[in-house]
């Protein structure tokens, strides 16, 4: 579905994948009975989105240095801090948000998730953006707000748990998007390539775009196996952490070269608003950067293919 989506657009895309995989199937799959028939429903039947707020100003890929606390108060927590491209805030009715209920325990075992709600948050700053410009991005405050344990999801100090379950998943979707968005571009580039006209026929009969395009369909065929392989893998229940960044890393290289492959093909024509691919061009690259950049995908698999060390602490 994201694949499809994002095909046609990218930012629509990433509000559907945050709301789905990074908000609601964590709650499905960590909630209580109770928080799951209260939040759930309302996100399922689209009248609440949501937005998953982890990353801050000094802490992206490294998310385990978070600084937004939790303090204990009561029977709950008084949570403050500072969160940095969140998206869909300004517009988010369920907030899955994390912060350190233990001070004193540095990096991830002192993290805890929290289910917020608008009222617990203020959206100070809309991004501006290279692209995916159909999807807001927002820094947001949250000040001294009170919360009681209902909004714990999972267990006090397992909030690292839930992000990175939460991201392994949610990387296929990224995945699936870049694939989408590789696939727009190519379909495009064909498309032009079999009606322009230059030095007397049409350019799809020049070699140098035959390989391009033959060297477009190949990657594009390869990213979408390794991403269905992997979203396979996680409906079945199998492992698939090394598959979704193997998925992620490749799928998402692949947009970036491709879109840019696509204006190549369309000459002057492919660099103006006239068609959609210079949307495509400034789209992809994202996918290289959120949900865990590229770097850090090639960190998740070198350590499961060397088996190497406890699961890696990064997103984002
Ligand atoms: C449009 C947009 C939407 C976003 N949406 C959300 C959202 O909804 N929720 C949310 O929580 N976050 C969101 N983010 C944040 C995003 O997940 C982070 O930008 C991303 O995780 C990278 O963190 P950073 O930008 O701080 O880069 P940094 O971590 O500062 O990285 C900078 C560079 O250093 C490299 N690097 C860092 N650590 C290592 C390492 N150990 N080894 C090798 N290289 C390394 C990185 O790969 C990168 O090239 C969004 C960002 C954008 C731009």
């Amino acid at each position: 579905m994201l694949e499809e989506i994002s095909r046609a657009d990218a930012g629509v895309g990433v509000t559907v994948a945050v709301h789905t995989s990074a908000v609601t199937l964590p709650i499905l799959t960590f909630g209580t009975d109770e928080q799951r028939s209260r939040f759930v429903p309302p996100l399922a039947r689209g009248e609440a989105i949501g937005a998953f707020a982890l990353t801050e100003a000094e802490s992206g890929s490294d998310a385990g240095s978070l600084r937004t606390s939790a303090t204990p108060d009561g029977d709950g927590w008084r949570i403050s801090g500072a969160k940095q491209w969140i998206s869909t805030a300004a517009f988010a009715g369920t907030f899955l948000l994390f912060a350190r209920t233990d001070p004193g325990t540095p990096g991830a075992r002192g993290v805890s998730a929290f289910i917020l709600d608008p009222e617990h948050v203020r959206v100070t700053r809309t991004e501006e953006k290279l692209g995916l410009n159909s999807s807001v991005t927002n820094d947001l405050v949250v000040e001294d707000a009170q919360v009681g344990r209902d909004r714990l999801l999972h267990e006090e100090g397992k909030g690292f748990r839930v992000a990175m379950a939460t991201l392994d998943g949610g990387r296929i979707g990224i995945a699936a998007q870049a694939l989408g968005i590789a696939q727009a571009a190519y379909d495009v580039a064909r498309a032009y390539a079999l009606e322009r006209r230059q030095f007397g026929q049409r350019i799809a009969e020049f070699q140098a775009i035959q390989w391009k395009l033959a060297d477009m369909s190949t990657q594009i065929d390869a990213a979408r196996l390794l991403v269905y392989r992997a979203a396979w893998r996680k409906q079945n229940g199998l492992p698939h952490t090394e598959e979704g960044a193997k998925a992620k890393l490749f799928a998402s290289e692949t947009a970036r070269r491709q879109t840019g492959e696509a204006i190549q093909i369309l000459g002057g024509y492919g660099y103006t608003k006239e068609f959609p691919v210079e949307r495509y061009y400034r789209d992809a690259k994202i996918t290289e950067i959120y949900e865990g950049t590229s770097e850090i995908q090639r960190l998740v698999i070198a350590r499961s293919i060397l088996g190497l060390g406890e699961r890696v602490m990064a997103q984002g």
